[in-house]
């Protein structure tokens, strides 16, 4: 085995060296395709927090303050190099960690990941404040500063990705980054750790913390050292971050979760219609945040729809994510499978119809691992928990509409606002509707597109703050005011 083969150790990257936990803790990971334990990893407590905090904070007075933006971008171009060279491990030691197919992670997730940093290695040139020619008396212009040192908190639905969509443009900008993985997928963000000491960042730069949420998480929220939080994950946990920052008026970006419509017309095409509303559900066993869990479809088409869909969902092949043959990996944990079995259970309760899937895969494997088959539920009416709720897992709740006004309401008749999806052939209605939906992102024809220059975030409850694009940048920088006298 080369080095680059050869895994992170589980430790924390605090300082640029890999050191055991002050807590004196550690945690174990595991697969959740056959249960079994990956490895044992350090569990950063309060005191391994101070620590990183220090190094961060001496960093940022070293010689990372004064780096060039030139010298920031090459380091980010290399990082980027560096995730294609290791994309065998770094997809597989994913797909280990967290059930997602090979496939995905490897051709499309990490080379995603690969591309932000690209992306953020140009951008830094685009870092620049304004000259203002409002006073005669005066010289006025604007500086934009980084924000100092950021806690990157995310969440175990694309560990890596998530990361480097905080970590890439927050490096760009000047800051020190401490990433906080996790707990149930802790390893690939020590690769990321390792990725950046090898690309040359000094010591401090970027810091990861493997723990849990309410300790280290917490300890990170509240500690004054650290300027900004960048947090993806529920929104449930996302408030409580808001109220505990306030304390040291940290700055806060914050992705949260989604339920976000999926709204197909009669005059789509439809055969591309239900291929797209399967991704839109079922890419990474639904475990993703922008997930068209709400499926909108047009009543003169539903029923025929709804089947079409269905009958994709019955035919998936479950499997170890390891495997070629495999279309859908378990979910991540025995807990979020017994919370997805039992949003399935609450919508067959209050009435809804099931049409595929609606158990676990215990045929698969043994009936080792977390597997659930993907399942759709018809006949959702909008006050049911499965309308409302994110379930984050393999279930789809479909719900008809009557018209373009009816379509319009009940897309935006959530909490949310992460994203939705349109299909249509009839471009004025599109326009109409991506206007008329409250999100901060609107496919129309397909779903699920990323690309590191479009912003990405939420409206409403779904957060705020635009990760990805120029604007992921503003997060990570503040605004100076110069006055230079001339009188
Ligand atoms: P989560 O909120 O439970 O955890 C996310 C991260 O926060 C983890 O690292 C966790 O350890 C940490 N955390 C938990 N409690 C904390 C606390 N009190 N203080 C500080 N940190 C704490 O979310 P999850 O279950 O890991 O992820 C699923 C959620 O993430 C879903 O709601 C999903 O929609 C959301 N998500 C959003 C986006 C987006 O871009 N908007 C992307 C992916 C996932």
């Amino acid at each position: 085995m080369t080095s680059m083969e050869r895994p992170a150790p589980g430790r924390l990257l605090i300082d640029g060296g890999w050191r055991e936990a002050l807590s004196g803790k550690s945690f174990d990971t595991t697969n959740p395709a056959d249960e079994s334990v990956i490895t044992s990893v350090a569990e950063a407590g309060s005191d391994d927090v101070d620590l990183a905090v220090q190094a961060a904070r001496k960093a940022m007075l070293g010689p990372w303050g004064k780096t060039t933006a030139a010298e920031r971008g090459k380091i980010l171009w290399r990082m980027g190099d560096l995730i294609h060279e290791r994309l065998a491990s770094l997809s597989l030691i994913e797909t280990l960690d967290t059930g997602k197919t090979l496939f995905d992670s490897g051709k499309i997730e990490l080379p995603m990941a690969a591309a932000i940093f690209h992306y953020y290695a140009g951008a830094v040139a685009a870092v620049g404040g304004r000259t203002l020619a409002s006073r005669p008396d005066a010289f006025t212009f604007t500086l934009r500063e980084p924000v100092g040192v950021v806690a990157a908190i995310v969440p175990w639905n694309f560990p890596f990705l998530l990361a480097s969509w905080k970590v890439a443009p927050a490096l760009a900008a000047g800051c020190a980054v401490i990433v906080k993985p996790a707990s149930q997928t802790p390893l690939s963000a020590l690769e990321m750790g390792r990725i950046g000491l090898d690309a040359g960042l000094p010591p401090g730069v970027l810091q990861i913390l493997p723990g849990g949420g309410s300790s280290a998480g917490m300890a990170l929220v509240r500690h004054p050292g650290v300027d900004k939080v960048a947090f993806t994950g529920s929104t449930e946990v996302g408030k409580n971050i808001l109220r505990e920052a306030a304390g040291t008026m940290k700055r806060v970006t914050l992705e949260l979760g989604g339920k976000s419509p999926n709204i197909v017309f009669a005059d789509a095409d439809l055969e591309a219609a239900a291929k797209g509303a399967f991704n839109a559900i079922f890419y990474n066993k639904g475990e993703v945040c922008a997930a068209g869990s709400r499926l909108l479809v047009e009543r003169s088409i539903h029923e025929e729809f709804v089947a079409r869909v269905a009958e994709r969902a019955e035919q998936v092949v479950l499997g170890d994510p390891r495997e070629k043959s495999t279309r859908m990996g378990p979910v991540v944990s025995a807990q979020q499978m017994e919370a997805v079995l039992g949003y399935v259970e609450r919508g067959k309760s209050e009435g809804a119809r099931l049409v595929a899937g609606g158990r676990r895969a215990l045929e698969v494997n043994g009936g080792k691992g977390y597997f659930v088959r993907p399942t759709v539920f018809d006949g959702v009416t909008p006050e049911m928990t499965i309308a409302r709720e994110e379930i984050f897992g393999p279930v789809l709740a479909t719900l008809e509409f009557a018209d373009l006004d009816d379509a319009i309401a009940r897309g935006n008749a959530t909490i949310y606002g992460l994203a939705a999806g349109v299909w249509t052939r009839d471009v004025t209605k599109a326009h109409r509707v991506a206007r008329a939906l409250k999100a901060g992102t609107v496919w129309v024809n397909a779903y699920n597109l990323y690309d590191p220059a479009l912003p990405f975030g939420g409206f409403k409850q779904s957060g705020f703050g635009r990760e990805l694009g120029l604007e992921a940048l503003d997060g990570y920088l503040e605004t100076k005011s110069v006055w230079l006298n001339l009188v």
